[in-house]
C-alpha cells in the first residue's frame, strides 16, 4: 500500500529527502505523498524510509491503496522506467 501524510506534519523535509521514488513533495501547508509513486520503498529498501525517518509519526497507510508485494514490485519497475526517461 501507499502511505499518506497527516496534518500533524511539521514540515521537517526528512521524508522528502529520503524517498527514492520522488513521491513526496511540499504542498504549501505540509507534504503530500503521490500514491501512484509510492512503492513502500519496495525495490530500494526493506522498510519504508519516510516512516523510518519521520520524527513525529505523521505518515500512515493510505486506506485506498492496498497492494500486494507483487503489485508493488511491478509498480517499482514501472516507476524506475519513468524516472529514467525523465532524467
Ligand atoms: Fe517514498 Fe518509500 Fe515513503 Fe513510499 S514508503 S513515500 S516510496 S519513502
Ligand atoms: Fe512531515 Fe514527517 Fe515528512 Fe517531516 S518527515 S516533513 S514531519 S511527514
Amino acid at each position: 500500500m501507499a502511505f499518506l501524510i497527516t496534518e500533524d506534519c511539521i514540515m521537517c523535509q526528512v521524508c522528502e529527502e529520503q524517498c527514492p521514488n520522488m513521491a513526496i513533495s511540499q504542498n504549501g501547508d505540509g507534504y503530500d505523498i503521490d500514491p501512484y509513486l509510492c512503492t513502500e520503498c519496495v525495490g530500494h529498501s526493506g522498510t519504508p524510509q519516510c516512516i523510518e525517518g519521520c520524527p513525529i509519526g505523521a505518515i500512515l497507510p493510505h486506506p485506498d491503496f492496498r497492494e500486494t508485494q507483487r503489485e508493488l514490485e511491478e509498480k517499482f519497475i514501472l516507476i524506475t522506467d519513468l524516472l529514467a526517461v525523465s532524467a
